[in-house]
């Protein structure tokens, strides 16, 4: 079974990514799994109108892992993730002996992340599942499972963009500072997974998606072996977005779950060029530089 990770930043796009490339079968859309668990703890809504725990997919898929104890189940899960996270963090992720090393010590959540995604894929009788939880070791976990294979999407997009959406959204500029650091230091881990055996390590610039989106959805659902499950567009970078096989839950973008667009028009998002926001642009720059241009993004 494959899965297609979309790893990067928040502001990136994901969601609108996960969904077009989730449109037919056998090719489903999990949300960011990374968040499931609280999904269910706080009765999150899923897109389909329902509850999360009670959601017809995710409420089958659960079941049919930990029967009545869904939610001891999901926080085993996260409490294996919590421990994962920090040996992963102490290794040399491009070492093969370490990457061997987490294998082995944590055998038990790799076969439970594993059982998670396959039991997902089979509520819905897909093949291929979409996940956006975009941290790295999610992947990295996913990767050690020995099951499935990950085609991991490094999703990124110019660092002053990102500056500048999140300094609107919270309305703090020190958002400039912490998402541009944040960034960085994502951007540097990712790039670890690049020839790591296993891996279909795909870098996709946000600006180079909403330029060409159909030549990088067909590029991605090509490496998962879905050359037949291409969304079409129906006039230029505009597409029509079925809710039907979609069960996304918080915190996938707020904007995309409250609308639920039936269709959508692909165009870059360029506000944050205008010239009142230099500062987030400056603080963005002198954080991420000099990776951001490694990328080909300018400096001011
Ligand atoms: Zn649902």
């Amino acid at each position: 079974m494959k899965v297609i990770y979309i790893a990067g930043s928040g502001r990136t796009g994901s969601t609108l990514l996960s969904l077009l490339l989730s449109q037919r079968h056998p090719v489903a859309n999990l949300g960011q799994i990374r968040d499931l668990a609280a999904a269910v703890r706080t009765n999150a809504p899923c897109s389909c109108g329902s509850s999360v725990p009670d959601c017809p997919f995710w409420g089958i898929a659960l079941a049919s892992l930990y029967g009545d104890s869904v939610q001891t189940g999901l926080d085993q899960l996260s409490k294996g993730l919590r421990v994962f996270r920090r040996q992963y963090r102490k290794a040399d992720w491009t070492r093969q002996s370490d990457r061997t090393r987490l294998a082995e010590q944590n055998r038990d959540f790799l076969q439970r992340m594993s059982a998670l995604y396959h039991a997902a894929a089979k509520a819905v009788d897909a093949s291929v599942v979409v996940d956006s939880s975009k941290s790295p070791e999610i992947a990295a976990a996913l990767s050690l499972t020995g099951d499935l294979d990950l085609v991991l999407v490094n999703l990124v997009r110019d660092p002053r963009a990102i500056a500048v959406s999140w300094v609107k959204r919270n309305d703090d500029f020190g958002m400039a500072r912490k998402s541009a650091e944040r960034w960085r230091k994502r951007q540097l881990e990712l790039r670890q997974f690049d020839n790591i055996p296993g891996i279909e390590f795909i870098t996709l610039r946000y600006e180079d998606f909403t330029r060409q989106p159909q030549k990088y959805l067909e590029l991605i659902l090509e490496h998962a072996g879905e050359a037949g499950s291409f969304p079409q567009p129906i006039a230029a970078k505009q597409y029509e977005i079925s809710w039907r096989r979609q069960h996304l839950f918080p915190p996938a973008n707020e904007k995309i779950l409250s609308a639920m667009p039936s269709e959508t028009t692909i165009i870059p998002s360029d506000g944050w060029r205008h010239r009142r926001h230099w500062r987030e642009r400056l603080v963005a720059t002198y954080t991420t530089f000099p990776l951001s241009l490694k990328y080909g993004y300018g400096l001011f």
